[in-house]
């Protein structure tokens, strides 16, 4: 085995490099390499266009959208040029190789060690490390014909040529999850620097962690422990799903579980009633005590921790943190009723907090306030349960200032009864909002 990684070494006629940092706009944001293992900076080639491949989860279902078998001429296309500049040869059986020998930067994504090569020793292979780009034909498979006679295209190929076809020869993030790192990115990543005739196909490759179910280990159908999509949906708000993963790092595992679930509905329903607040403060129903020079400041002081962690790899959970502080912070604000008789002191700053957490959100494709969340569709009429509220709220100060339980009794079931419908009654001292 030394011998033949000698031999790897010493027969290579190609590149030999890490990684090279592009050249190009740099975003400011820093991305964990899995070449040089530490963050470094993300420069992608155009300010307003990134160019992004991701490899769908081999979960041999319904969550894939690019058809392999839709774009066969490319992917023989792409093999044949391989095999023609003599980086790929055809053994006994028919199958087509690549000729790892040829490649110097094999194990730039992943060190490899010797175990790792001795794997798939089958004896027509030059040697251990090279792997399929076309698999010969064999009795009951479907198979397509080709240049290189029937068969069907090796796994990493597929990606390579799809990729390679609609993006080019430099691809900014080619993402995937983290047990696509080895072989399959580092297969690609051969295959198409030899292919463009680059020392660096892919700038950054970014990598998620697994999904777990509780108790279990990675989600995976050999081992019948998987939910299918379809099944999930049943139960859960894609949404919901969304905020879930969210409350991860990327890279992290998630375990998913009826706890993830809920924990997720509960940071989702708590920005829908901080918003309500806000607006219900905004419409003069709720007079609260607004600091105005603290609340910029937290304000202030979120924006920066949330462009910081996104920055910092893209680390979506402190920003839901640093929101929930901000979101904290403003309500405890709006909660401290006003002593001013007076009362005009609507603050600019609440619209701002309530903007910002919603815009955050809708960047990370979640918007809070959307039918596919609120999904009890209630028909817009606002006027009316204004006007109702008002009746309430006049016949509930009178019952409190006359000590008539009975009055107070009625305004209890007027609550109970909207709140059947969808409408949401907060009293507040003697004054009352209400939210859908
Ligand atoms: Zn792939």
């Amino acid at each position: 085995m030394l011998l033949l990684r000698k031999a790897i070494i010493s027969n290579s006629k190609r590149f030999k490099t890490n990684w090279i940092q592009p050249e190009g706009y740099d975003t400011g944001i820093k991305v964990y390499n899995c070449v040089t293992r530490t963050k470094v900076p993300l420069v992608v080639a155009n300010k307003s266009c990134v160019t992004m491949y991701t490899c769908g989860p081999t979960v041999y279902d319904s969550a894939h959208i690019v058809r392999v078998t839709d774009n066969m001429t490319l992917i023989v296309k792409f093999i044949k040029k391989l095999f023609d500049e003599k980086f790929a040869y055809k053994s006994e059986d028919g199958s087509v190789y690549f000729d790892v020998s040829q490649y110097e930067n094999y194990g730039k994504l992943q060190k490899i060690g010797e175990n790792t090569l001795e794997v798939n020793t089958g004896g027509i292979k030059n040697s251990p490390a090279d792997f399929a780009l076309w698999k010969a034909a064999k009795p009951n498979e479907p198979y397509w014909d080709s240049f290189f006679g029937p068969g069907r295209p090796g796994w990493h190929i597929e990606c390579s040529a799809l990729a390679g076809n609609i993006i080019g020869s430099s691809v900014d993030i080619h993402a995937g999850g983290i047990d696509l790192r080895f072989p399959h990115h580092e297969n690609e990543e051969a295959q198409s620097c030899t292919f463009f005739s680059k020392p660096q196909w892919v700038n950054y490759w970014l990598h998620t962690g697994h999904l777990h179910l509780r108790d279990s280990v990675k989600m995976s159908k050999s081992l019948k422990n998987t939910i299918s999509i379809q099944d999930m949906l049943k139960t859960v708000n894609p949404v919901v799903f969304r905020v879930a993963c969210l409350l991860s790092h990327y890279r992290s595992n998630i375990e998913y579980s009826s706890d993830l679930i809920f924990t997720a509905e509960k940071v989702l329903s708590g920005i829908k009633n901080f918003t309500d607040d806000c607006n219900s403060f905004l419409k003069g129903q709720l007079q609260s005590t607004i600091d105005n020079k603290s609340l910029i400041e937290s304000l202030s002081e979120t924006m920066t921790a949330v462009d910081n962690a996104l920055q910092d790899d893209f680390n979506t959970p402190v920003v839901i943190e640093s929101i929930h502080h901000l979101m904290t912070v403003t309500n405890k604000m709006l909660h401290t009723p006003s002593t001013n008789s007076n009362y005009l002191n609507h603050s600019v700053y609440v619209t701002a907090v309530m903007n910002f957490v919603l815009e955050i959100f809708k960047v990370f494709g979640v918007d809070v306030l959307s039918k596919q969340i609120n999904d009890k569709e209630v028909n817009d009429y606002s006027d009316i349960i204004d006007v109702l509220i008002k009746f309430r709220q006049n016949v509930r100060q009178l019952g409190i200032s006359e000590r008539n339980e009975n009055a107070l009794k009625l305004c209890d079931e007027t609550r109970d009864e909207l709140r059947n419908l969808g409408v949401y009654i907060k009293d507040h001292g003697k004054i009352s909002s209400w939210s859908r």
